[in-house]
């Protein structure tokens, strides 16, 4: 249908400098942790206001290791959100925990805190909040609920660096601060994430967790207390952090006018037209990570969401889906989790969709979109 090149809904881009720089990483001899992961750590630890960051291989373990840090294992409760990748909730189990849903706010799509209260027991030991698109929750009253009921968060920020609470960047305050490298996030390592955390004990401990529970001394002393596992990020992929990193600002302003420009060209009347959801118009917080609508049912009884994707494809236009609700999935199933559990988490994991956003999109790669998702929920 299309004569223009087909429009992907992410998309990595990685600069000539950034090139450059791992083709001398894989030429100096020196390819795993080593002192491009140390300087991508400096620099991300002077981001986060001078708190201790250490770096890892997947956001996935970052969080489970924050877990393993707080001391979370068997017997007890972690409370997340339905909404996110499955990553969230998996980490939870793996530590040993029990993983309790709340359900999420049908306008922001992330956790929901009056739910989050109601579901704390006397096994609570930590909530995972998820930061859906870059948006965060209400970071006071998520602190609040912290310090009144004595648990430790491990904010799962992996598609919130650059995104900001009351001009305070989020992981430059709180508990435990989880950010995802992965190729399709803001700025990506190829695979990779870190961990701001809140002391030098908490940085040891993440060192050790990260590479078999290790801990070295004079020339040959190695002795190992705990049991860690192999999450060390490489300075291969710390190469490209520190390329991507070097861009922060300019991408975050990128990506807000992009947002910007789809809720300009789909109009004010667009949820009236269509029938579809908008996100949060917010562009002071939100570093746009996904741009993303909540589709209305279809009339003819045909899937909303594959239906849509499947004419945004004939049209050259990519189309993700994030998230479908994890409670739902069979091993959470075999759990005893079932359908009716989490009401509003199962409409938006089944309706949702992830429009194009990428750092070197254009403002008429939105245009083009917008035409498309108009022309689609016309029909
Ligand atoms: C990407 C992502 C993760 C996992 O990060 P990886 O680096 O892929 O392990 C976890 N949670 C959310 C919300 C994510 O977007």
């Amino acid at each position: 249908m299309s004569q223009l090149p087909f429009l992907p809904f992410s998309k990595p881009t990685i600069d000539e400098a950034t090139i450059a720089a791992v083709s001398d990483v894989l030429r100096s001899g020196w390819i795993t942790s080593g002192p491009k992961v140390q300087a991508f750590e400096q620099q991300l630890s002077e981001y986060f206001g001078g708190r201790p960051v250490r770096t890892f291989n997947s956001g996935t373990c970052t969080m489970e290791i924050a877990l393993r840090i707080a001391g979370i294992g068997v017997g007890d409760e972690v409370i997340t959100t339905p909404i996110s990748w499955v990553a969230t909730a998996n980490v939870i189990i793996e530590t040993g925990a029990t993983p309790v849903f709340a359900d999420i706010d049908p306008v922001t799509r992330n956790i929901d805190l009056d739910k989050v209260e109601a579901a704390i027991t006397p096994r609570t030991k930590a909530i995972i909040p998820v930061y859906l698109s870059g948006l965060p929750v209400d970071m006071d009253r998520l602190y609040a609920i912290a310090k009144k009921h004595n648990l430790r968060i491990v904010e799962d920020a992996a598609q919130a660096i650059g995104s900001t609470w009351k001009n305070q960047r989020i992981g430059a305050f709180g508990d435990f601060g989880s950010f995802s490298f992965q190729a399709n996030k803001n700025i990506t390592c190829s695979e990779g994430g870190c961990l701001v955390l809140n002391n030098a004990d908490e940085a040891r401990l993440a060192e050790k967790y990260r590479l078999q529970g290790v801990t070295r001394t004079g020339f040959d002393g190695l002795d190992v207390d705990v049991l860690g596992g192999k999450f060390n990020m490489t300075d291969v992929a710390a190469a490209i952090g520190l390329g991507q990193f070097a861009h922060i600002e300019a991408i975050t302003a990128h990506r807000k006018k992009l947002a910007q420009h789809y809720f300009a060209c789909l109009g004010s009347d667009f949820e009236q037209k269509y029938g579809a959801q908008l996100p949060v118009p917010d562009f002071e917080n939100s570093n746009w990570h996904m741009f993303q609508l909540v589709l209305p049912e279809r009339k003819d009884g045909r899937p909303a969401r594959a239906t849509f994707m499947e004419q945004m494809q004939e049209r050259g236009i990519g189309i993700g889906y994030h998230y479908p609700a994890i409670h739902l999935l069979k091993m959470y199933r075999e759990r005893g989790f079932k359908e009716g559990m989490f009401p509003i988490a199962e409409k938006v994991g089944r309706l949702i969709v992830t429009l194009p956003m990428f750092n070197v999109m254009t403002t008429s790669d939105v245009e083009r979109a917008v035409d498309a998702v108009k022309s689609v929920l016309a029909h």
